[in-house]
């Protein structure tokens, strides 16, 4: 028995990287799995047969999160397919390194929609449904960015703390109705998000992590699984840290 079994999860950004191991480990746990995407339609497309596979049932669902009018079509697809939505997990996001006297309004504008408005929209899409049943987990990926800032990364940093900020306000608007709002705040992990990573790289990011490592995106799924499992139930505007011990709550 899965500790997800008959549950129905939205996972964001999952053709790639977190998101796609966190839809993986849903589907391990028994969820059936929307896996959404922007522009890799392939990646998602073996995300959702690995799911498959597994045994459980998934959906891939394109859309731009940070587009109004195609994440509320893109719940619609996904309630239709798979059920009423009991998980979300806002997981898609975006990285840029610019210094703040060279940024853009394009550049912090496309990195705040992304990262931050689309948590905003994709949760107020799911959230009347989940009232409505008295039930529901949002659980959103920030980043330590977001909790000890990094040079070159206002935007991303403002928008990672956004999210914890958000997660904290609404799990104390929602939580008296049963839901449940917490964060992950993940440290470097290697995905395509942090470019090329080389061995020197490596060695000198993870000089200051207890663990002298950066993180696999399958060690940050094992916390959205526990998030988005019964075993949370008494977990509320909370961020936990798959960090390898870098910032210490
Ligand atoms: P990644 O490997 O680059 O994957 C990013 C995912 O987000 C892809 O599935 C991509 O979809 C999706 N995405 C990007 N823009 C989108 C949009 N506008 N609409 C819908 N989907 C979109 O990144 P990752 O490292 O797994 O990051 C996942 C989350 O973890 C992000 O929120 C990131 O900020 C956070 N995080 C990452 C790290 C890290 O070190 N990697 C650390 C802390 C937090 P397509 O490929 O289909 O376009």
């Amino acid at each position: 028995m899965g500790r997800l079994d008959g549950r129905v999860a939205l996972v964001t950004g999952a053709s790639r990287g977190i998101g796609a191991a966190i839809a993986r480990a849903f589907g391990r746990e028994g969820a059936r799995v929307a896996v959404n995407y922007h522009r890799s339609e392939a990646k998602a497309a073996a995300v959702v047969a690995a799911i498959e596979a597994a045994g459980s049932k998934a959906l891939a669902v394109q859309a731009d999160v940070a587009d109004g009018p195609a994440v509320r079509a893109m719940v619609e697809r996904a309630v239709a397919g798979l059920g009423p939505i009991d998980v979300l997990v806002n997981n898609a996001g975006i990285a840029d390194a610019t210094p703040l006297d060279q940024m853009s309004e394009d550049v912090w504008d496309r990195l705040i929609a992304t990262n931050l408005r689309s948590v905003f929209l994709c949760t107020r899409a799911v959230l009347p449904a989940m009232l409505a049943r008295g039930r529901g987990k949002i659980i959103s990926v920030t980043s330590q960015l977001g909790q000890k800032g990094m040079p070159n990364h206002t935007h991303y940093a403002a928008a990672k703390a956004g999210v914890i900020g958000f997660t904290r306000a609404l799990a104390r608007e929602v939580g008296p109705r049963g839901i449940h709002v917490n964060a992950i705040a993940p440290g470097p992990i290697e995905t395509d998000l942090m470019g090329p990573i080389t061995d020197e790289f490596r060695r000198e990011k993870s000089a200051i992590f207890a663990l002298r490592r950066l993180g696999l995106p399958e060690e940050v799924a094992p916390t959205a699984v526990f998030l988005a499992s019964d075993d949370s139930s008494y977990y509320a505007g909370q961020t936990l840290c798959p960090n390898g011990g870098d910032i210490m709550a």
